[in-house]
């Protein structure tokens, strides 16, 4: 480049960039890290902020976005940057990137005034539950659902515990796309049982761990055939595809074909009842339990666990990253959890989550659409102020009392001597045992698909 070019574009972005900035030919462009220093200055106030998150951003007609109040001029400057204020302390503000699946729990209250004010009696709520549930199959792009593989699928040997037994299964719910579980079942099957279906969240370890074992060998013990399932991209799903593969949108879409899936097959089992389907999963487990519910009739009993919240909508793209909560012009877990009504459902919370005001906030909407239907006993909250985000102990005595109460099981199966729900019987699995595939996944099937572009093309 000629020496003489090269000043002409450095002149003519120093006016761009420099002198346009002040005025209207370019909209008043300031570089966000001055307009940051100059509310600092102007209000004598702190703000906090990661370097990258201001980097390169310029804010258009920034001087004439300020108010006499800084919280407002924050607000004004930062809605247009899409990032948040957090108000720290009197004079010292915090900025974080904008987190779309997130409310503050004022905002999430007023959102189900609103949707609330909308219905007030069955007839209503049921005119809004159809159209949303025609809403999230689209939005899901499930309808109409991808053509469904015929393989049978991959079933390994039998391990037999005290009253139980474990089986891994890998289903092959599209071309050459594997969702793997475990499947447990009573000892003896006699007759028609329940079955529960155990979608997982994102607790370390997946599957594994041993609170998912506890949770679907007591319920196997309980006398119901229950299935544990891998997250899209997790587990021995990780075989075919990359970890970041989990943080596409269609995430969403597979996990519930997934759940779909597998209801079809466990419904075909000759043991299976009809009557007595569940479903239970704790956080992003959660997010599915209520979806799937909401989605699909055959399931009669819903736990889902430490997840339903006004103000908070899963912020993993599996749990809400194809808009299924920009359905019906904007919805949320709570109205997704309704959709459930009047079919049994317990809403396990705590008090260290978004779960924390349930039982002030969300739980009463959620009972006014029961008693639409004279059901309000069909549905339960059991809070646990002290407790945090996972699906320990004391869930599980819940949802294990909730499901025997609901589908006619015997609790005395499972309790000790003392009357009291006793874990200590199941066998916790070491690990590899749970594989399908094999220790290194040797025995992936040939036609497993590892490019998820693959995957895309299924949900054109
Ligand atoms: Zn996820």
């Amino acid at each position: 480049m000629s020496t003489r070019k090269y000043f002409l574009i450095l002149a003519f972005l120093s006016c761009c960039f420099i002198t346009r900035a002040q005025t209207s030919d370019d909209q008043f462009r300031k570089p966000l890290k001055e307009v940051i220093a100059d509310i600092e200055k102007q209000y004598h106030v702190k703000i906090n902020f990661p370097e990258d998150l201001v980097k390169d951003r310029w804010v258009t007609y920034a001087g004439w976005r300020f108010r006499p109040s800084v919280d407002v001029t924050l607000e004004n400057i930062m809605a247009s940057q899409d990032i948040s204020v957090q108000k720290q302390s009197e004079g010292k503000y915090k900025l974080k990137a904008f987190q779309y699946h997130l409310k503050t729990p004022e905002e999430g209250k007023e959102q189900l005034e609103y949707l609330w004010s909308h219905f007030n009696d069955k007839a209503s709520w049921e005119l809004r539950k159809d159209s949303l549930r025609s809403e999230l199959w689209k939005a899901l792009k499930l309808n109409p659902m991808p053509a469904k593989p015929a393989s049978k699928p991959i079933v390994t040997a039998k391990r037999q515990y005290d009253g139980y037994t474990v089986q891994n299964v890998a289903l092959e719910t599209l071309p050459g796309v594997y969702v793997c579980g475990s499947l447990y079942m009573p000892s003896k099957l006699k007759g028609k049982v329940p079955v529960i279906l155990d979608p997982d969240g994102h607790f370390g370890d997946g599957r594994y761990r041993a609170d998912c074992q506890y949770r679907c060998a007591m319920q196997a013990r309980m006398g119901a055939i229950a299935f544990s399932y891998d997250l899209f991209a997790w587990g021995e799903s990780a075989l075919q595809f990359k970890s970041q593969d989990h943080r596409h949108a269609l995430a969403q879409s597979i996990q519930a074909l997934n759940s779909l899936r597998i209801l079809d097959w466990m419904l075909s089992f000759k043991n299976a009842d009809p009557q007595r389907v569940a479903i239970t999963g704790g956080s992003g487990g959660g997010s599915q339990t209520m979806l799937i519910t909401a989605l699909d009739d055959r399931i009669k009993l819903s736990v889902p666990v430490v997840m339903m919240s006004s103000y908070h909508s899963g912020g993993c793209p599996c749990e809400s990253g194809m808009g299924v909560h920009l359905c019906g012009g904007g919805t949320n877990n709570v109205e997704i959890a309704a959709m459930a009504a009047p079919r049994p459902q317990l809403i396990v919370s705590d008090g260290k989550d978004w779960t924390q005001q349930v039982p002030a906030v969300e739980f009463p909407y959620l009972k006014k659409v029961y008693e639409f239907y004279n059901k309000a006993n069909q549905v339960e909250n059991v809070h646990l102020p002290k407790e945090g985000h996972d699906y320990g102990k004391s869930k599980r005595l819940a949802m294990y009392d909730f499901i025997a109460r609901h589908f006619n099981l015997d609790l005395k199966k499972v309790q000790n001597s003392e009357g009291e729900i006793d874990e200590t019987k199941v066998t916790i699995e070491k690990y590899p045992m749970m594989y399908v595939f094999g220790e290194h996944g040797e025995r992936l099937p040939a036609n497993a698909v590892k490019d998820f572009d693959v995957v895309k093309s299924y949900f054109k």
